[in-house]
């Protein structure tokens, strides 16, 4: 043996003793990207700068690193809006207000560096970093100021309460040696977000109570302003809720802080917290544990419903008391399967929306509300047969696969039955071939597996197994 092939068993031997280290023990070994945002808000407009720590860890060299500028969805001329213009009374109230993320400055390892705003609608910053081969990394710093719309949208000023989500350059996950560019859509949530470890400097003005994705670990006073300092490992976002007028109640939970920002009833706030608190509880019963210290939920103003958002989502205040239920339950298991275990949301929304669904079903199944856990397979059920007419499906003209973009989907209904409906049948078709028990098995494996990486459709079927069973799913082969 020369030395050479001993030097290289030795060196497989270590990698495969990493692989193993980081896929076995989870959180603590896994090392993710380090993200440093620090932003002041003032009036309609968020100004910061963020700082990225970019590690090639793919086979290839790059010569460009990619940003998704999310909050150019919100500028006037955008091609793929956030939001319906059905829905833009709803969403407005009256006048289109519009955002958008004006670049002011990039430098690459503190040297002034070029820069594009690309992508299919001016929704990519793509920083000229120079050659950065594998193992390499290069450090890149991006002064950015957003204008926030009067909207109820996930990045939207209404009255009181302020939204900012989609408010800062955000790194492109990269899948395969490419960076993923994600288009924004008027339904869904068009997100390839990797899991970074984050610390956000957000300047507010004092009088203002923020809900964030952890509680401050400082908090700095001057001139009528006040600086909070967050730092969350495995972010996969940062954002925040802002009010003059939030209560906040909170509950621990084994462990865990829960917090709930509501204006108004605080009897109905009550109900919130604890339902949230009881289903941080069940998930981490059924997947694994709740990998975060916090989860705030906030009632504002949203056109979707409900958002999920790291240690965080926001809820509706305008719904009613059920739909503000059933937002936070399905939000809350969204912490597993989007927050913990990443997806594609663009291309493969199903897979998140339909655990999340799924989640909800086995939740009321198993805290004594059979009944409308069955509700829920027969709505989705029905619900999926009077969109897509049998002799559609039964003839193939009728598109039901699921592994496709956003913006194939003719419509929000298409989509809600694709992604919602037929994802939740999906894996409640999983559970009725393997059983409760197994499904829940197999998803604890495949939590434990993805924590704060990002799975593929084929990921996820290696994991639970039964990939016949996902795949006639997947490729509309199923006729429900
Ligand atoms: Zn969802």
């Amino acid at each position: 043996m020369t030395k050479n092939n001993l030097l290289k068993i030795l060196l497989s031997a270590f990698l495969l003793f990493s692989l193993f280290a980081a896929t076995a023990c989870g959180k603590e070994s896994l090392k993710l990207p380090h993200f440093y945002l620090s932003a002041e808000l003032s009036g309609d407009e968020i100004k910061g700068k963020s700082v990225y720590k970019f590690v090639n860890d793919t086979d290839n060299a790059f010569s460009e690193v990619k940003f998704n500028l999310y909050a150019n969805a919100y500028r006037e001329g955008a091609k793929y809006k956030p939001y319906r213009t059905t829905d833009s009374q709803k969403v407005f109230g009256g006048e289109i207000s519009y955002g958008g993320t004006e670049i002011t400055g990039v430098t690459v390892n503190g040297e002034k560096a070029d820069y594009v705003i690309c992508g299919e609608d001016e929704n990519v910053l793509s920083v000229k970093t120079g050659e950065i081969f594998p193992n390499e990394s290069a450090e890149i710093a991006i002064v950015f100021k957003t204008k926030i719309p009067r909207a109820a949208l996930k990045l939207g000023i209404n009255g009181d309460r302020i939204n900012l989500a989609d408010f800062y350059p955000s790194p492109c996950a990269v899948i395969n040696g490419e960076f993923k560019e994600c288009i924004y859509n008027e339904f869904g949530d068009p997100y390839i977000n990797a899991a970074l470890n984050c610390v956000f400097e957000l300047t507010v003005p004092s009088s203002y109570t923020v809900a964030a994705f952890s509680n401050p670990v400082s908090a700095r006073e001057t001139d009528g302003k006040i600086t909070y300092r967050y730092e969350l490992d495995g972010a996969r976002d940062i954002a925040l809720c802002a009010s003059e007028n939030f209560s906040v109640a909170v509950k621990e939970q084994g462990g865990v802080e829960i917090k709930y920002y509501y204006e108004g009833d605080g009897e109905q706030a009550e109900k919130g917290l604890s339902l949230a608190a009881d289903c941080i509880k069940f998930f981490s019963e059924q997947f694994g544990a709740y990998p975060f210290k916090t989860f705030s939920v906030v009632e504002t103003d949203l056109n979707a419903g409900g958002m999920e958002l790291s240690a965080l989502c926001f809820v509706d205040v305008n719904a009613d008391e059920e739909q503000k239920r059933n937002a936070i339950i399905h939000e809350t298991a969204h912490e597993w399967w989007y927050a913990a275990v990443g997806g594609d949301e663009v291309n493969c929304a199903w897979q998140d929306e339909g655990l999340a669904e799924y989640s909800v079903y086995l939740y009321l199944s198993e805290n004594g509300f059979e009944s409308e856990a069955s509700d829920v397979i027969e709505g989705a059920k029905s619900a999926y047969k009077s969109f897509f007419e049998l002799k559609d499906l039964l003839s193939g003209n009728a598109d039901t696969s699921m592994n496709r973009p956003l913006t194939s989907f003719s419509g929000k209904y298409e989509y809600i039955n694709i992604a919602y409906n037929k994802g939740l049948l999906c894996f409640k078709g999983y559970e009725d071939a393997i059983g409760r028990a197994r499904s829940i098995t197999n998803l604890k494996k495949y939590y434990k597996k993805y924590l704060f990486k990002i799975a593929s459709p084929e990921d996820m079927y290696g994991c639970l197994g039964l990939k016949e069973h996902f795949t006639s799913y997947a490729d509309g082969k199923v006729i429900i």
